[in-house]
């Protein structure tokens, strides 16, 4: 059985004192109410990681980064690389998120990189691919979701995807209160699963974990998750209440 996911991508949200406190009542939630059938990952932005890798000790609550350099080491001013992440006692990374692909213009060969580097660096990737409204008009969605994986992942070997964590997030739902319903999401995920059987074959696929984000909330999370190839989410902004956060967890 695969395991089920729910992470939270908090983006460009609440100062140091604010995430510390924020990220200790989620641990305490979890700890007074363990979620043994899912793996709850929060995602905080970098100047976090080292002080949540301490509060998140225990294990109820894993943790991971929203992105990372392309590069290893050296003259990048500004970036943060896998290998730093790993260090704070992270274990995921987020990439190819669409607001990185959109406003920082990260393309498939760059997040392919980026994904080697932090697999060979120890992280678990969370993957995002998706298509944007003009893309799902046109048809031409699974089109673009197969290009964004064979250019971005399919380089990498059956045992480097034992690292892996898709999201599918179409752009059109993220953030904007429209979420794709649970028959799309399920559509897109046996898709994507499909892709990966004819490339890595049945085992790696079957044990692929799919996640789903795009405005997801409480009130819509049980019915996308009660899809068979849908086995999570990437939450975005439920992922910064703590009532919506748990809600949504339980909802699986
Ligand atoms: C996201 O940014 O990954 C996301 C899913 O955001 P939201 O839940 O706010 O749509």
């Amino acid at each position: 059985m695969r395991k089920k996911i729910v992470a939270g991508n908090w983006k460009m949200n609440m100062d140091l004192a604010e995430g510390l406190k924020f990220a200790g009542s989620i641990e305490k939630y979890f700890k007074e109410s363990p979620s043994e059938k899912v793996l709850v990952i929060l995602c905080p932005p970098f100047i976090h990681l080292a002080g949540m890798a301490d509060i998140l000790k225990h294990g109820k609550v894993a943790l991971g980064a929203q992105n990372c350099a392309a590069e290893a080491s050296g003259a990048y001013t500004g970036e943060v690389s896998a290998w730093m992440i790993k260090s704070t006692g992270a274990q995921y990374v987020i990439i190819g998120h669409s607001e990185r692909r959109s406003y920082y213009h990260e393309d498939d060969k760059l997040l392919n990189k980026k994904t080697l580097l932090a697999i060979n660096s120890g992280l678990k990737v969370i993957f995002c691919c998706g298509e944007v409204l003009k893309e799902r008009e046109a048809a031409q969605h699974f089109l673009i979701v197969r290009r964004q994986l064979e250019e971005g992942l399919f380089s990498l070997t059956a045992e480097q995807m034992d690292m892996i964590v898709i999201a599918y997030e179409p752009v059109w739902a993220i953030g904007t209160g429209l979420t794709a319903s649970p028959d799309q999401a399920q559509e897109m995920h046996k898709y994507i699963r499909e892709l990966v059987k004819e490339k890595y074959g049945n085992d790696c696929a079957k044990k692929l974990p799919i996640l789903y984000g795009g405005s997801c909330k409480p009130s819509n999370a049980a019915e996308i998750f009660s899809k068979p190839d849908v086995d999570g989410g990437l939450i975005g902004g439920a992922a910064l209440k703590k009532e919506d956060f748990t809600a949504i967890v339980e909802a699986i």
